[in-house]
């Protein structure tokens, strides 16, 4: 895809040893964000109500998916940044742990909710805001990614369900 020809590749980033697929490029130039803003709404499934963005480089898909196609907009967070938590989720990185927060008063039962983030990498992430979304009584649609990194494949961690990328590396 002619879009992402603007990502770009940083190594040693966050740690030596990692290549960091930087899509900062990508957003900046008014067309390939476009591009592929409709190329994730293209996989969405149809009955989906709720895109849940997941902090912070999926907050900038989010919103203009939820702008444009009518979806309400979720951010899941880091902790400590949100005044009221409906349920939250540790779970485990290559070093150490993270955690991710869901809302309070957000997400209702039954309502189906797509997770879209820039990049799938273990998918440790995605499976924790899925079980955050699904606490909270709602459907997982999908997971909707702008770039999936193969090698680390997080799609056998998201076994069984509906994950889609624009391109994977
Ligand atoms: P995970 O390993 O859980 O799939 O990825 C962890 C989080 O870090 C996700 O939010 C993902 O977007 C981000 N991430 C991991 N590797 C990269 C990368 O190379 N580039 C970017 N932009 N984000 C990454």
């Amino acid at each position: 895809d002619n879009a992402l020809k603007l990502l770009r590749e940083v190594p040693d980033f966050p740690r030596p040893g990692v290549v960091f697929r930087d899509l900062t490029p990508v957003l900046a130039d008014p067309d390939a964000l476009r591009a592929v803003v409709d190329g994730l709404q293209d996989k969405i499934d149809p009955d989906t109500q709720v895109v849940a963005a997941i902090e912070s480089r999926g907050f900038l898909l989010g919103a203009p998916l939820g702008y444009g196609w009518r979806y309400g907009v979720v951010p899941l967070r880091k902790p400590g940044k949100l005044p009221a938590v409906a349920h939250r989720v540790s779970y485990d990185l290559e070093y150490g742990t993270a955690e991710l927060e869901l809302p309070a008063d957000a997400i209702l039962p039954g309502q189906r909710v797509v997770i879209v983030d820039d990049v799938l990498a273990t998918g440790g992430t995605a499976e924790a805001a899925c079980t955050l979304v699904e606490r909270a009584g709602a459907i997982v649609t999908g997971i909707s990614v702008v770039l999936e990194i193969t090698a680390l494949d997080g799609r056998a961690r998201l076994a069984g369900r509906n994950v889609s990328a624009l391109l994977a590396v």
